[in-house]
């Protein structure tokens, strides 16, 4: 319709001006008139769908990529920033957004006016269709060498405003350790130092597109001028009419118009390029932990675990055996008590009985059969945790609980709470099971905590129980409180504990002394106590000063 403007703006200055009728020029007029309703009813169509696309397009790719990083390994997590993963989900697809939803739009409409400005032009005049055809080519070698640089440049201006947002992310998230350190100006040194590098690395490329937009600018100008220095010429001499030259000056400056936003639009879906490679690294890291096909399921198997002869390393630091020979067996139904000093491997035995890692020898078996043959999440569903400080989302009381089985009723949610004495200071919060716990429980205490965690774990009813006892003391009535809810979630369940009390021993069927990665000794209380010196000295500093 653009290019129909043309032919009207031919009659206009033929027929109407230089023919000096009224009826051709009200005729042209009205003419161009339609044809802008038409325009601007087009220009609302392809916004419109344009937009969308782009919205969808962003939407579907923060899909894509959430999907994916939530079945990535753990040790994914540990070697690459959360900010920075978070910045690609919300930074990165939202230019995507923008740039999908207006430069390819632009770049789309410039396409077709481009291509039938030129034919239009090749209709009105040949020989100055050649002036301008002879310009393009001079016109795209800069579009596609500034292009490529800009491309570059974007890429490293997302990963720097990236680091802008993890260096703020953590800052915030560790405030009153930066307070009370009183390091808040130090820390504001720091954070302007990213954002200035940010600031830089966008302003080279800022100077890149410019650069690009002047050269084009220039070279199209240029042919234009050349062009109706020529097309002047041969309107004097009589060759071509005041019209033909309107109309067509009308397409140059289309054909003109198109190229310099293509031009401006090529940077931009550079810059999306950039984005886009940093999500498809994200959505193409392959996850180590995974379920083989034709995996076993673990429920039918003995809830017994097993390492045999297991070394492991943590991916992050490869060069240092967290586990060395490590063999244990975990009978079923059994309650084995692991202790050891800090750092001896307690905890790393905890993750490799999940699959959260894969050892680099030996093997961790199920009733029998290495977890690298089992259904991962089938795995998963047999193991209960109990952490030192159990996780619990900024979410309200009820949420957190069901957590341990999503399809639980409100009912089984509650007696869930009372098993775990959590009930009671449940229903003292503001607004009961509907009461907000703020990100990471910080409205509650720890042994409140704790019990929220066991009245989960409770709920997904595991025949595996792995419990990492608190260190730090609670309150007597707490940890009164906290021991009995254990006791009825460790009831016909085969548990391991990492223990800290002469309680929780004393309890225990069978106790694992690890040390530096290895079981030194395994028995009971009484036994290592006569046989084992690292047992001996362990329970003179630990148990005694608690119990
Ligand atoms: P414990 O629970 O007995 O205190 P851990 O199992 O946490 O000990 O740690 C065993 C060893 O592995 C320690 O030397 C610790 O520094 C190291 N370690 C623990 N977690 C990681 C990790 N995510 N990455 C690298 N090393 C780790």
């Amino acid at each position: 319709m653009t290019l129909s403007v043309g032919q009207g703006v031919r009659v206009l200055i033929d027929d109407g001006f230089i023919g000096q009728s009224m009826a051709q020029l009200n005729a042209a007029i009205a003419f161009i008139l339609v044809l802008s309703v038409f325009m601007a009813i087009g220009t609302f169509v392809r916004f419109y769908l344009i937009s969308w696309l782009g919205e969808r397009v962003s939407a579907d790719i923060r899909i894509a990529v959430f999907n994916h990083l939530v079945s990535l390994h753990p040790s994914f997590f540990e070697s690459n920033r959360s900010g920075e993963i978070i910045s690609r989900l919300t930074t990165d697809t939202t230019l995507l957004q923008s740039i999908i939803g207006s430069s390819l739009s632009m770049a789309l409409r410039s396409s077709i006016s481009f291509v039938g400005g030129l034919t239009m032009l090749a209709v009105t005049n040949v020989k100055l269709t050649f002036i301008i055809v002879a310009g393009v080519p001079l016109i795209l070698m800069p579009i596609l060498f500034f292009g490529r640089k800009v491309r570059v440049l974007a890429r490293k201006s997302q990963d720097s405003i990236a680091d802008v947002g993890s260096y703020a992310g953590e800052i915030v998230q560790h405030i009153k350790t930066v307070q009370s350190f009183t390091r808040e100006n130090f820390e504001k040194k720091a954070f302007s130092k990213e954002v200035e590098q940010a600031f830089s690395i966008a302003r080279i490329r800022v100077r890149q597109r410019g650069l690009l937009m002047a050269v084009v600018i220039l070279l199209v100008f240029g042919s234009l001028t050349a062009m109706m220095w020529v097309g002047g010429n041969d309107v004097l001499n009589g060759k071509m009419s005041g019209g033909e030259l309107g109309a067509f000056i009308f397409y140059a400056v289309l054909v003109a118009a198109a190229v310099g936003s293509l031009s401006e639009v090529f940077g931009e879906l550079q810059r999306a390029a950039g984005a886009t490679e940093r999500l498809m690294e994200l959505l193409h890291e392959p996850s180590d932990i995974q379920s083989k096909e034709h995996a076993c399921a673990a429920q039918t198997l003995a809830a017994a675990m097993q390492f045999k002869a297991v070394n492991f390393s943590y991916p992050s630091r490869p060069d240092k055996n967290a586990l060395d020979q490590f063999s244990l067996t975990i009978d079923e139904g059994r309650v084995l008590a692991l202790v050891g000093p800090s750092g001896a491997g307690k905890t790393t035995v905890f993750e490799l009985l999940q699959r959260f890692y894969d050892p680099q020898q030996g093997e961790v078996a199920f009733g029998g059969v290495n977890l690298v043959q089992l259904a991962l999440q089938n795995l998963r569903q047999q193991i209960g945790v109990v952490s030192q400080q159990p996780t619990l989302f900024s979410a309200d009381v009820m949420h957190n609980i069901r957590y341990g089985r999503v399809e639980a009723t409100d009912a089984e949610v509650e007696a869930a709470a009372k098993a775990a004495h959590a009930h009671e200071f449940i229903m003292q919060l503001p607004q009961g099971y509907k009461s907000e716990l703020g990100e990471q429980g910080v409205r509650l205490s720890g042994g409140q905590r704790q019990r929220i965690a066991i009245a989960r774990a409770i709920l997904k009813n595991p025949r595996i129980l792995l419990l990492d006892e608190a260190t730090s003391a609670l309150d007597a009535e707490s940890e009164s409180h906290v021991q009995q809810a254990l006791e009825v979630l460790m009831k016909n369940r085969t548990t391991v504990i990492i223990a800290h009390r002469l309680s929780t021993i004393l309890h225990a069927d069978s106790i694992a002394v690890i040390d530096a990665g290895k079981v030194v000794a395994q028995g009971s209380h009484d036994e290592l106590m006569k046989t084992c010196d690292l047992y001996q000295r362990l329970a003179s500093l630990q148990f005694q000063i608690k119990d």
